[in-house]
């Protein structure tokens, strides 16, 4: 396993702006993933782990975009319909006959070779058929519905770069350049806790103080859909010794270890006391709302990421945090954001010098165009803030504000897995 050096989360600054959350995870920490050939039916949603070039071109032929009639362009007249004889029939998936174009016309169909000397194709439903002659009208263009080798792709163009999660389109692109199988990073194994003396099991009842986990299930489920393999390894007790333990564990076989909760600052917040004790630990200032500081540490070499416990505060930080560092440990490139801009129907207020995500839904304005409206209330904990919204507007570092009517940059919940 590649080396992280021990200060590689070290950061000397006040509060971080999470680009450069993002930069430092990149400039610092390897990139932790090996790699596996898996066939294209299990390709899709793994990250490409090198560089894919098209082993031959596509369309591998010239052939006919149409059914219809082939023919050489110069033998059509300038000025009228052309009669020509009809020679020879070209089915989809038949080898290039012997047949010439030249001074007839061969009957073709979709995905057929154009045969010798052909350039140009009628379409079946233009043309009016005479015997053993066909009648073409004028105004067609040389080339037209015929499709030209390698149009699409040039043999050993590079079809999918190193580092591109793949999507369906994908794998339809290496199968039709004569792939059967691609080189993919493994799944980075995470081994996810929850921490905490108050937090009981989902379906268990609830003892006097007691919540259900919530945190677990929505990362374990994130993660997954972020393409990680997770160890979910259960709920964590407010207790260092059992907390190191259990840490440096798990530190043994994962790529990165996640934890929610018991990070903040106050004295019952032990996961920090366990991680000082079994390797180092700092906390990074993000300047993100919701957000509370997220601990950043090693434990016995294995990178681990401490979250905040409140739900929204987990959600955010995983997505704008923690996803540009799974990308990295695990060699996947981030595509460029590419949120809507819409416009918001609500006021609020923000102090300047962070970075703010607020929960809000889509609706149709009275003049057609979407607007976007603010979830009521503001909690960090509350999980029906992201169950009734359509996603996250980003307000940026220096706005001090929302006023009706101005662009909001918006993310949709969807659009971050
Ligand atoms: P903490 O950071 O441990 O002080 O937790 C902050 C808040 O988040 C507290 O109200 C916790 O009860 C809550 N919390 C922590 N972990 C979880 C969890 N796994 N599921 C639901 N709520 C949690
Ligand atoms: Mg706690």
């Amino acid at each position: 396993m590649a080396q992280l050096s021990d200060d590689c989360f070290a950061f000397g600054g006040a509060l971080m702006r999470i680009e450069d959350a993002a930069d430092l995870i990149a400039a610092r920490l390897p990139v932790l993933a090996g790699t596996e050939w898996v066939s294209l039916a299990e390709a899709d949603g793994r990250v490409a782990a090198e560089d894919v070039v098209a082993g031959h071109c596509v369309p591998p032929f010239a052939n006919s975009a149409v059914d219809g009639y082939a023919v050489r362009f110069a033998d059509l007249a300038c000025d009228g319909e052309t009669r020509l004889p009809v020679r020879g029939r070209l089915p989809a998936g038949a080898a290039p006959e012997a047949v010439a174009a030249a001074g007839g016309a061969v009957r073709i169909f979709t995905g057929a070779v154009l045969p010798p000397g052909a350039d140009t194709v009628f379409m079946q439903e233009d043309v009016r058929r005479d015997g053993d002659a066909v009648l073409l009208p004028t105004g067609l263009k040389r080339g037209a519905n015929a499709r030209a080798a390698g149009e699409d792709v040039a043999r050993g163009e590079r079809i999918i770069a190193a580092g591109r999660r793949l999507v369906p389109p994908d794998l339809a692109l290496a199968a039709a350049t004569g792939h059967a199988r691609l080189p993919v990073r493994t799944r980075l194994r995470i081994a996810l806790f929850s921490t905490g003396d108050e937090l009981a099991e989902p379906g268990t009842p609830l003892a006097a103080g007691a919540i259900h986990d919530s945190n677990r299930v929505m990362l374990a489920s994130l993660l997954t859909r972020l393409g990680a393999s997770v160890h979910d390894l259960g709920i964590l007790r407010d207790e260092p010794q059992a907390l190191a333990r259990r840490l440096a564990e798990a530190a043994r076989d994962h790529d990165l270890i996640l934890t929610s909760g018991g990070v903040s600052t106050g004295e019952e917040d032990h996961v920090r006391t366990a991680v000082e004790t079994v390797g180092q630990l700092l906390f990074w200032r993000l300047a993100i709302k919701p957000g509370r500081p997220v601990a950043m540490g090693l434990v016995d070499g294995t990178p681990f990421v401490g979250l905040p416990g409140n739900p929204v505060a987990v959600y955010v930080t995983l997505l704008f945090v923690v996803r540009p560092l799974l990308a990295r440990l695990g060699g996947m490139v981030l595509p460029p954001p590419k949120p809507r801009t819409v416009r918001a129907a609500f006021a609020y207020r923000k102090k300047a010098g962070r970075r703010e995500f607020v929960r809000v839904s889509l609706a149709t304005g009275p003049d057609g165009l979407v607007e976007a409206h603010n979830f009521p209330r503001e909690g960090a904990g509350l999980l029906t803030s992201l169950t009734g919204s359509d996603g996250l507007a980003e307000l940026p570092d220096d706005a001090t504000g929302v006023t009706p009517g101005d662009a909001l940059v918006f993310h949709p919940h969807t659009g971050l897995w």
